[in-house]
């Protein structure tokens, strides 16, 4: 279990990265907390010839609360759980980090680590979706910005390109009153989620005026479940409506089968997760 041999460049700009990817990006690699990265090397299932260091970039550190939010890529899930300003304001990451893995690996995994890596049971992929968030790339040709929808697509592969950066995450300020949750069911090993709902919504005068669900664990990748959501417009959440919407999320992606659960399974737990959840926004759990 030891790496093939590699360069290793500790970056303190991100220029610095940009150009040296630039140089040879199949065979260069980012490591930012080395949580899956560093095994992925021991088993030799990556052997890049260079490995950049990108945990010393200021410009991907931090977490900036103003009219909209902006987490720098490098956030780990640990500053995620304990920031009180982002507790008040978006409580949803709390509720997901709290529940990543262990304290270990939330003291140095870190949000674009997760994004970039696109585990298909990673937690904050169903987050971002349902929060809206805009993800900032930079690379040779400057920056640009991508919905979280569109981020993802397909088992471990993203919309980043081989040569660019995660640099943060924008999200829009969410208007007052919204109601989040996160759940999932957690693989007993490793703490991934084998299903995991985040959901975001607004009542008004008893009926649902604004909500996204985002879903992970059960399919290729993360997704938005829009079929429950335009269904749930306009309507108050009684039982039946909170069934029907369970019902749509858990048949909008065909969903993923190993050895822990069937995919019957996993549209079952979209099914009882996004019900308890919307349930939950009035009381009724
Ligand atoms: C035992 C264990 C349990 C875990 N349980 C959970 C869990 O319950 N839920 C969960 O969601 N996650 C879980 N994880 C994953 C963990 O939380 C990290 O998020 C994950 O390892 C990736 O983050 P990292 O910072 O360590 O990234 P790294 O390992 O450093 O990098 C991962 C990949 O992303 C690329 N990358 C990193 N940063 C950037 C960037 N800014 N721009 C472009 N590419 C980038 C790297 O090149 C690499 O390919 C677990 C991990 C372990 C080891």
């Amino acid at each position: 279990m030891i790496p093939a041999s590699f360069e290793y460049v500790r970056a303190t700009s991100l220029s610095e990265v940009i150009g040296l990817l630039q140089k040879d990006p199949d065979n260069t690699k980012l490591v930012a907390g080395g949580h899956t990265l560093i095994p992925t090397l021991k088993l030799r299932l990556a052997s890049p010839a260079l490995l950049i260091d990108i945990g010393g970039i200021g410009e991907l550190k931090g977490i900036e609360i103003g009219d909209r939010i902006r987490i720098g890529a490098l956030t780990k899930h640990a500053e995620l759980l304990a920031s009180k300003e982002l507790h008040d304001m978006l409580p949803i990451f709390h509720q997901a980090a709290d529940i990543i893995a262990d304290p270990q690996v939330r003291n140095r995994g870190t949000i674009g680590g997760s994004l970039a890596n696109a585990d298909p049971a990673a937690d904050w992929p169903a987050v971002i979706i349902a929060l809206k968030a805009e993800l900032e790339i930079a690379g040779p040709s400057g920056s640009r910005r991508i919905g979280a929808t569109d981020f993802f697509v397909d088992i471990f592969t993203t919309a980043l390109e081989i040569d660019e950066v995660l640099v943060a995450i924008h999200i829009p300020r969410p208007d007052a009153g919204t109601q989040f949750r996160y759940r999932k069911i957690r693989h007993p090993a490793s703490g991934y989620a084998v299903v995991g709902v985040a959901v975001g919504a607004s009542m008004k005068d008893g009926v649902v005026s604004n909500v996204t669900i985002g879903i992970t664990g059960a399919a290729g990748h993360a997704f938005a479940a829009d079929a429950a959501t335009d269904y749930l417009i306009g309507k108050s959440l009684g039982r039946e409506t909170i069934e029907r919407a369970a019902r749509l999320a858990s048949e909008q992606a065909p969903c993923l089968s190993d050895h822990y659960a069937s995919a019957e399974y996993r549209q079952h737990l979209i099914r009882t997760e996004v019900a308890r959840a919307l349930a939950s926004l009035v009381g009724a759990t």
